[in-house]
């Protein structure tokens, strides 16, 4: 039997039925700029930047996702109902 065809909940992978309660989430979460710059920061050199970024540890993709961060899954009723939860504190 060929599976690969059927669609599943892209958190808990229960099978998504035709028509069924089916949800799509669209996620993103973006770094708020309050318009405040420390004095420090902005006093450091793009060389001194580009050392501290590389000695964070951190790959390009986390770095990026500091800023921008974009999720976009396939979910059930039962996922639908916990991630609502979840963003209302009530999990
Ligand atoms: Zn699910």
């Amino acid at each position: 039997m060929n599976n690969k065809n059927k669609a599943r909940c892209e958190r808990c992978g229960k099978r998504l039925k035709k028509g069924g309660n089916n949800y799509r989430l669209e996620c993103h979460i973006v770094s708020d700029f309050d318009g405040y710059l420390d004095a420090s920061a902005t006093k450091k050199s793009w060389q001194n930047i580009a050392k501290e970024i590389e000695q964070s540890g951190l790959t390009e993709k986390e770095l990026e996702e500091q800023v921008y961060f974009k999720l976009e899954q396939k979910l059930c009723l039962d996922c639908r109902s916990e991630v609502i939860n979840f963003l209302k504190g009530k999990s």
